[in-house]
């Protein structure tokens, strides 16, 4: 079986998820995190923008 390369469960099947910037073979429940994870990055960067950019106007 393989072995999720995130968490190491052994699992059916692995699917591609972009961790970090690096792309990985891991469990679909890692995929989902990774992704979840990317768009709270995604988020929360433009967030900052928007802050920096409040400051900076003032
Ligand atoms: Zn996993």
């Amino acid at each position: 079986m393989p072995v999720c390369k995130k968490c190491g469960d052994e699992v059916e099947e692995l699917v591609a998820a972009t961790l970090d910037g690096k792309k990985l073979r891991v469990c679909e429940q890692c995929a989902d995190l990774a992704r979840e994870q990317s768009e709270i990055a995604a988020a929360s960067e433009s967030v900052m923008q928007q802050m920096m950019g409040f400051k900076g106007r003032r």
